[in-house]
């Protein structure tokens, strides 16, 4: 199912928790605007490769778009506009005042070699920019993407219009990034694990279980390492492309992340059993976090079979409509990827607030604000969903449509 059809299929059911009318429905499901782009690309060689690229803005009822670029040979138009509209629900869930946008470049950027990366960046950036701003649209990194690249959009944008560093998030921090921002994901992730761990009574610290994280980019490495020195959990596996380690003991978080720091592959580091990524699916654990891409808990691969308490999604999408219910039957929890992995765009805000007041927060100030924000969104959907019986994800959709919802008839409509 694509990435479209995932959000669609999610959003009925929990318009209709909140009654939504038709047309507000048309309003909320159908994009603002889409942005197609041809990207020619000097080689190395001095060849000229054409790549495509998108920049989809979903909802701007409260507040300038907001969302990532992703470089990805799969990221495609329905990818990017269904990453896009739960961009619309995430800045609304956490009630920041950003709508939803996403942008992608179908391109392997592990093809490319860094200066080719930087010319395609700048070069999707001149094409895209007519639809950027601060008050329009502000870009983010995503899958593939960094504060590197950030770095190149603030700079192409602002040889324009002028330095203009809250045009973009994520950027490094001498050049206005915000501290905490590159592990605000996982960061996230763990301060709404802790909550769910008290209401629900499923120790992260002593817990007898433990974690297991699928993905050790970005969002996977921080939240193994924040989970293993802050919130005293037992990480007893994790994976990325080329493979996993596991060991019911728990990992020594420490040394795995030094070893890939080396640029040395995971099921290399010998802390642990070798595992491979079909067999990440099968450990017991309390704890299952799918923290890369979308579409990897299936009714065909793995649904059935997991075997944990919590499904936390750290990544986008990462479960499809028919493998919710069936996790939903058997009894499994998910907390969403708009309420999980929502602490990035969070402390984007910040970041984008730092740039307009000209004023920078410590690293502190960060990780409070960014505590604070998302275990209130976390506290309403746990009420919302007791009070109606329903799950966390449709509970979280409400609110948010709800707020959408809200600002889109106060403008007009
Ligand atoms: N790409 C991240 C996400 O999916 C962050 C977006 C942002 O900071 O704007 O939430």
């Amino acid at each position: 199912m694509s990435g479209r059809a995932i959000v669609q299929n999610q959003f009925d059911r929990a318009a209709d928790l909140i009654n939504l009318e038709a047309y507000m429905r048309k309003i909320l499901i159908s994009p603002f605007r889409e942005v197609q782009v041809e990207v020619p690309v000097r080689m190395d060689d001095g060849r000229i490769e054409v790549f495509t690229g998108y920049r989809i803005q979903h909802n701007g009822a409260r507040g300038p778009c907001k969302g990532g670029i992703r470089y990805h040979p799969e990221a495609d138009h329905d990818e990017v506009l269904g990453l896009a509209t739960i961009m619309t629900w995430k800045t609304a869930l956490m009630d920041i005042p950003f709508g939803g946008a996403k942008g992608g470049v179908t391109v392997d950027p592990k093809k490319l070699s860094k200066l080719e990366l930087e010319r395609l960046t700048r070069r999707f950036t001149q094409r895209i920019a007519i639809v950027l701003g601060p008050y329009r649209d502000i870009p983010a990194p995503d899958v593939n993407t960094n504060a590197q690249v950030m770095a190149w959009i603030l700079d192409e944008y602002s040889s324009r219009q002028g330095y203009t560093p809250a045009v973009v998030t994520g950027k490094p921090v001498s050049l206005g990034g915000s501290l905490g921002r590159e592990e605000a994901t996982g960061r996230g992730v763990m301060y709404v694990m802790q909550e769910y761990a008290r209401d629900f009574g499923i120790p992260l610290k002593g817990g007898r279980g433990g974690v297991v994280i699928q993905g050790f980019g970005n969002v996977g490495s921080h939240l193994a390492r924040l989970l293993d020195s802050e919130a005293g959990a037992k990480v007893v596996a994790v994976s990325a492309v080329e493979g996993g380690v596991y060991n019911d003991q728990g990992l020594d978080i420490p040394a795995l992340l030094a070893h890939v720091a080396q640029g040395k592959p995971v099921p290399e580091w010998k802390g642990g059993k070798r595992v491979t990524n079909e067999e990440l699916w099968t450990i017991p654990c309390d704890w299952l976090i799918p923290a890369a891409l979308g579409g990897v808990i299936t009714k065909e691969a793995n649904a059935k079979t997991i075997d944990c308490k919590v499904v936390v999604e750290g990544a986008n999408e990462p479960t499809t409509p028919t493998a919710d219910i069936i996790l939903e039957e058997r009894g499994i929890a998910v907390i969403p990827d708009f309420l999980a992995n929502a602490g990035g765009v969070t402390v984007s805000y910040y970041e984008w607030a730092q740039n307009l007041q000209q004023y920078r927060w410590t690293h502190e100030q960060v990780n409070r604000e960014l505590k604070a924000t998302i275990t209130k969104a976390y506290t309403s959907v746990r009420d919302l969903a007791k009070e109606k019986g329903v799950t966390f994800r449709t509970a979280a959709y409400g609110i948010a449509l709800q707020r959408v919802a809200d600002a889109e008839r106060l403008r007009g409509n």
